[in-house]
């Protein structure tokens, strides 16, 4: 395969396409459409039939089919956006030919170091080339890597229609960082019946599996008093709420002390008063049962502190965020199976594996797309220690060249 995954990762990183979980527009930032836009008009001098970019930013295109017989159709897919923690302007890629262990000091920022030994990943690199960013901002590598490995893969398969395959679906998200990847899919639109998404770190890994997650919100009502004359009648809504947070498991069920397939209850903001107070949670695991299992925990916890404060009241709300998509794939078992060996034709060990978070795919999977999440090369991700494998991206879009073929056998 004659690659232009490089000089494409290149240009696309130049492009500032930050979301910004504060603005109420779809996509996010406006300037996310200057990417897509391009990769609409790169799509279609390629021959992609249908590339567009939608009002709210997201960019489809389809590759024809070059076989009569019917296949399903595919989706690739890949988000535009960098995430917020982190500067995405005026990025200036850097590739490091040749790469042998040594620490890279970025020149625009010499305190930013890469080094062999905080990236384990990096010992597979030693004799590639790598790509970093200059020291003041994340490369943006998550997801642009799979961009320009789903553009390249598009490329070939466009330049070669002897290969025969079935038709095929690009779709490239906005705003996936700040959360709202998919709100704005056209599902019947798009027309695809599996997917994958491009946008893991470790190198042949494909990853089935995504938490369970759902939000939690605990309300509060104290008895408030004049401080002067409050003996015997103020509970305080601040020391409830308080006494709820320090109380919770320190040694597990917490992001800090679990690891793998441990689920955890994470309070994530707490606001209030003497009068009232409230606690906002995530809850996560990888078994849905297990989730159910926390809310409950989470329900007894908050009737024990409560039983010190006998005038008070408290609410627990749940809300369901999303869900572990293995419980789709487990339904459609040649979806993972044909990643699997997609990535062993292009000479990669794959690894199966399981994400602490959620992806595109685990909504996509919910909303009639199955869709795993197979590796593309980023590495580092939301910093300015951020970076890409080129061996990787070239391998990634070799695999999507090779999906193409095996769900046409
Ligand atoms: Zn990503």
């Amino acid at each position: 395969m004659n690659h232009t995954v490089l000089e494409r990762f290149l240009r696309y990183v130049t492009y500032d396409t930050q979301s910004d979980p504060l603005s109420p527009t779809q996509p996010s930032t406006e300037k996310q459409k200057i990417l897509g836009a391009l990769l609409a008009q790169e799509l279609q001098e390629l021959g992609a039939t249908d590339a567009h970019l939608d009002e709210f930013g997201y960019m489809y295109a389809t590759i024809p089919a070059t076989v009569t017989k019917p296949i399903p159709v595919l989706c690739f897919c890949s988000h535009m956006d960098t995430a917020p923690d982190c500067s995405g302007f005026n990025v200036k890629p850097i590739v490091h030919r040749n790469y042998q262990g040594q620490d890279l000091v970025l020149p625009d920022d010499p305190s930013v170091v890469i080094r062999l030994a905080d990236f384990p990943d990096l010992a597979d690199e030693i004799g590639h080339d790598i790509v970093t960013a200059s020291g003041t901002t994340l490369l943006g590598a998550d997801n642009k890597s799979g961009v320009a490995a789903i553009m390249d893969a598009a490329a070939h398969l466009l330049a070669h229609p002897e290969i025969p395959h079935g038709a095929i679906r690009i779709l490239f998200t906005p705003d996936e960082e700040i959360g709202r990847g998919v709100n704005k899919v056209d599902m019947k639109k798009l027309g695809a019946d599996f997917g994958y998404t491009l946008d893991g770190e470790k190198r042949g890994s494909v990853e089935d599996e995504t938490f369970s997650a759902d939000g939690a919100v605990i309300k509060i009502q104290g008895v408030s008093a004049h401080p002067g004359m409050a003996e015997g009648k103020m509970e305080s809504a601040i020391k409830i709420a308080a006494e709820l947070v320090a109380r919770l498991p320190k040694t597990n069920l917490s992001p800090e002390s679990t690891e793998g397939k441990e689920g955890f209850i994470h309070p994530t903001g707490i606001q209030g008063s003497v009068e009232s107070a409230e606690v906002h949670f995530i809850i996560r695991d990888f078994s849905d049962e297990k989730l159910l299992a926390h809310a409950a925990f989470l329900q007894h916890h908050l009737e024990a502190v409560l039983q010190d404060f006998p005038n008070s009241t408290a609410t627990l709300e749940i809300h369901e965020q999303y869900r572990n998509m293995k419980k789709v794939l487990d339904q459609h078992p040649q979806v993972l199976a044909h990643a699997l060996t997609a990535i062993e034709q292009a000479g990669i060990t794959p690894i199966q594996s399981s994400i602490r978070g959620g992806t595109d795919g685990s909504r996509l999977s919910f909303m009639g797309l199955p869709c795993p999440n197979i590796f593309t090369g980023e590495h580092s991700f939301h910093a300015k220690t951020e970076w890409a494998s080129v061996y990787e991206m070239e391998k990634a879009a070799e695999i999507v060249v090779h999906l193409a073929q095996i769900w046409a056998e």
